[in-house]
């Protein structure tokens, strides 16, 4: 394709491209808007990718992402450390957070089993999870997809939960089926996780 840039900004362009709600076009614009703002946009964007690059890790107790570990949340004393809630990914995390129903810890799984994508328990983060359900946890709380794939997680987690005696719940439906997360509004979110129920 012909092109009116040089080759570090079509690179920038092609790196742009590949996040998430980005297209080609979309990447050029954003290429473009920080290229003419560069002191207040470019620079500080450079140096903060280089912080995280350099300095942001998956927390070694529950997987979030945070520059210390254990991370802010595990190492919050004001949060529950008798509730933990299982999320697939950070993305939902954090989406439970912006939520703020939840004042407890959490477990970040890393997917989601799947016979069709061929993701195995050996996958994801369960070993960690069973060996965090001590005595100080009362009570789990799958807050997972209501797709197939995360109820069929949902069910897995459950059956291995249920010899270690602790409580086990799982969001109420208004979450809705195939629904993501991520793609919820806040309120919805409080709402499915005061109406919790036995998994
Ligand atoms: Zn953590």
């Amino acid at each position: 394709m012909a092109s009116a840039a040089g080759p570090e900004i079509e690179r920038l362009i092609t790196l742009l491209a590949k996040l998430p709600g980005m297209g080609p076009r979309s990447a050029r614009r954003a290429t473009l808007a920080l290229l003419k703002r560069r002191e207040h946009l470019l620079d500080p964007l450079a140096k903060a990718m280089a912080e995280a690059s350099a300095r942001v890790r998956p927390c070694t107790l529950c997987g979030a992402l945070d520059t210390v570990d254990p991370c802010t949340l595990c190492a919050d004393p004001h949060r529950d450390a008798s509730l933990i809630c299982v999320v697939e990914d950070v993305g939902a995390l954090w989406a439970m957070e912006r939520g703020g129903a939840f004042r407890g810890r959490y477990h970040v799984l890393g997917g989601l089993l799947s016979a069709l994508d061929g993701v195995g328990p050996g996958e994801l983060r369960v070993p960690e999870l069973l060996a965090r359900t001590g005595e100080e946890v009362r009570e789990v709380v799958l807050a997972l997809p209501a797709t197939v794939d995360g109820q069929t997680t949902a069910h897995y987690l459950a059956d291995r939960l249920q010899p270690t005696g602790v409580q086990v719940t799982s969001l109420a439906r208004g979450v809705p089926v195939g629904g993501d997360l991520d793609w919820l509004d806040d309120g919805t979110i409080a709402q499915a996780m005061r109406a919790r129920r036995p998994a």
